[in-house]
């Protein structure tokens, strides 16, 4: 006799992830680990391609950590698993059709915007956000058309994260450096001709309130032809609290071996200051500067240390500048909110409608999304563990809406309908190829990406109709 339960081969449970980047993958993978269900997880992006910060915001001088996608290849490899890429929630299909498609849906739609200083002038001409010069960088298609003026010597990074390290490193790097990298071939075009010099990057707390790691600190000081400067006055400091993490530790260890440094007259620099606020940018057209304010730490109830601006201001001349101060959620249409902390309301990634402080059903979410802006790629595994382990749980015990969802095909023929070409695991394989064999002709690259999405169909349109073409005809 069939067996028709949920989970059976009958009746897969079907369950849609949205968005492909670390934490849609290891949730689909926890999923797919099930040996007592059959499982059909469908992950869909907005995008042709998967990966979603791993290819979009990794910097492009960092390819062991983009090797991770590796990993994200076999999770695809399993049978039951389809990639639906150029297919957008909320434009090709409602959320309302993803509940009537699937017995559960895990929202992995990462953080997508960034957070503002909220400064007069921020956005002069010459003011950015470093979500906008990471995703230019790295050919993600909504940034391709941006445009960055490196005519003038100085930077400034606002912020003491590791996007702050990444955008002061890349506009430093040496351009033969970059040549042998993935960086977008316009940003490698624009970065030949920059004369930027030197970049500041400023932390509103002191050194040992910093957001960096000790690998990517470390980093900048092993920039060739760049002298990397700290004041030594800046780690002349009090100790609040006990002993400083061994992550502190090392970031004030490698900190200090830099302020010991003697300048080497590099044609570069570097500037570390602490205890340092932008309250406004200085300019008419365009960037000339930023006003600073001096801060103090003051201790905070929970014991932490925030900044408090003492009063005492400077200006200071800068070309450019970049806010790198963080991503920020953006609300999904069809779900809650929590606009204070820029997250999806849920309870370990059950979705929770804060009206009645209940779960909704069969809705669930991973990654920067559920937990905020933080965390390094490896932080999704046991986020997205957790996720997948409510949903199971809610699976298990009937918490489930066990209806009749439609195949696979209906949806297919759905998207066929509306029009919505999807791009396949298999059609993405061809452009990773294409873009590999791209960066061989460019000499040494890992490779070439695309960076307009029309590039990418057009792309994948012409080769299937050359292996159309190529497929030798019956005579008659
Ligand atoms: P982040 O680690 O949260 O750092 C944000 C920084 O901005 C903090 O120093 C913060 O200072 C500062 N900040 C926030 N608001 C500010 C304001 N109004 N004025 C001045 N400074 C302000 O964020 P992120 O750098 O965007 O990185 C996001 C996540 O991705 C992190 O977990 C990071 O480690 C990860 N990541 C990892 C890598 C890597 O592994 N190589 C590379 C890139 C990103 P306070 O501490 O005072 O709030």
């Amino acid at each position: 006799m069939t067996d028709h339960r949920l989970g059976s081969d009958a009746r897969p449970l079907r369950v849609a992830v949205v968005g492909s980047g670390p934490s849609g993958f290891y949730a689909a993978d926890f999923v797919q680990r099930q040996d007592d269900l059959v499982v059909q997880v469908d992950m869909f992006d907005r995008l042709p391609t998967p990966f979603g910060l791993v290819r979009g915001g990794v910097a492009p001088d960092h390819p062991t950590i983009k090797s991770v996608t590796r990993v994200y290849d076999k999770i695809a490899a399993h049978p039951e698993f389809r990639f639906y890429g150029n297919i957008e929630i909320g434009r090709d299909l409602t959320h309302e059709d993803l509940r009537a498609y699937y017995h559960a849906v895990i929202y992995a739609v990462g953080a997508r915007t960034d957070r503002r200083l909220g400064i007069p002038k921020e956005y002069l001409p010459g003011a950015h956000s470093a979500t906008d010069f990471v995703g230019w960088y790295n050919a993600h298609p909504d940034y391709r058309s941006m445009t960055f003026d490196f005519s003038g010597a100085r930077a400034v990074v606002v912020g003491n994260g590791n996007v702050a390290m990444d955008v002061a490193r890349i506009l430093l790097v040496p351009i033969e450096d970059l040549h042998r990298t993935d960086i977008a071939e316009h940003a490698l075009e624009a970065l030949a001709h920059s004369q930027i010099r030197e970049v500041t990057v400023l932390g509103r707390r002191g050194p040992a309130e910093a957001a960096f790691t000790t690998k990517e600190l470390r980093e900048l000081g092993e920039l060739s032809d760049c002298d990397v400067i700290v004041a030594p006055a800046d780690l002349e400091f009090e100790h609040h609290g006990d002993e400083y993490a061994k992550a502190v530790q090392g970031n004030l260890d490698v900190l200090r071996e830099f302020s010991e440094r003697k300048p080497t007259g590099a044609s570069r620099r570097i500037v570390l200051r602490f205890l340092r606020s932008p309250v406004e940018i200085v300019g008419e057209d365009r960037v000339r500067g930023l006003v600073l304010a001096e801060n103090e730490l003051v201790p905070t109830d929970s014991g932490a240390l925030r900044a408090r601006m003492t009063g005492i201001t400077e200006v200071m001349d800068a070309d450019l500048v970049f806010r790198a101060i963080g991503y920020q959620g953006m609300p999904v249409f069809g779900l809650p909110f929590d606009s204070a902390r820029a997250v999806i309301p849920n309870e370990r990634g059950r979705v929770v409608d804060p009206a009645t402080g209940e779960p909704v059903p069969a809705e669930y979410v991973v990654g920067w999304i559920k937990r905020g802006p933080t965390g390094i790629i490896g932080t999704n595994k046991p986020d997205s563990r957790e996720t997948v382990e409510a949903l199971l749980e809610d699976f298990r015990t009937g918490a489930f809406d066990d209806h009749d969802v439609p195949a696979r095909s209906v949806l297919e023929r759905l998207l066929g309908e509306r029009r919505a070409d999807f791009v396949s695991y298999d059609d993405w394989q061809l452009i990773d190829m294409l873009e590999q064999e791209r960066g061989r002709e460019a000499g040494e690259r890992p490779r070439v990406k695309f960076s307009q999405v029309e590039e990418m169909l057009a792309t994948l349109a012409e080769n299937k109709r050359r292996d159309t073409d190529d497929v030798p005809t019956l005579e008659r």
